[in-house]
């Protein structure tokens, strides 16, 4: 309504707008004092709720979810991250660091130096895809610090 009131103020040439003394009996002044006293006393449809702000609120979230799942279900970023945390929520997922890096690809892997022309390829030294999940089972210079590689079926997870 603000907005309609500014557009027509802006288009509408012959408007003026000052302040006056209130109270002091100008036709225009007293019309607007009664038309406002009416609005007040009058129940009006246009500014009557139906229902509860927390019901809007909730009604607004789970639109705003619905709109975030397709963007991230849809979008082309993020996608190592996408196949943890396909689901998005308001909950934070209380990731340290490390899971950070990791599951984000962030992190020192050749495929993240690569990917922002810090390097030449993707490739390991062992010409493997220096992924995460390679640097943390089978590469070689972290070979210290290997964990056992999961099944298949159990990467994504
Ligand atoms: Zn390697």
């Amino acid at each position: 309504m603000a907005r309609i009131i500014f557009t027509n103020l802006l288009e509408a040439q012959n408007i003026y707008l000052f302040w006056i003394k209130a109270h002091s009996g100008y036709f225009g002044n007293e019309q607007a004092d009664h038309f406002a006293k009416q609005a007040i006393e009058i129940s009006s449809n246009v500014l009557t709720l139906k229902q509860s702000i927390s019901h809007l609120k909730r009604g607004l979230q789970k639109d705003l979810l619905t709109k975030w799942q397709k963007i991230w279900t849809d979008g082309d970023t993020g996608r190592s991250t996408y196949l943890i945390a396909a689901k998005v929520s308001f909950k934070p997922l209380h990731w340290n660091r490390e899971d950070i890096l990791f599951f984000t690809n962030h992190g020192p892997f050749p495929i993240y130096f690569h990917r922002f022309k810090f390097a030449p390829s993707p490739f390991c030294s062992c010409s493997e895809i220096g992924t995460p999940l390679h640097q943390a089972t089978s590469g070689v210079f972290t070979l210290s610090w290997h964990m056992k590689l999961p099944a298949i079926q159990l990467q994504d997870q």
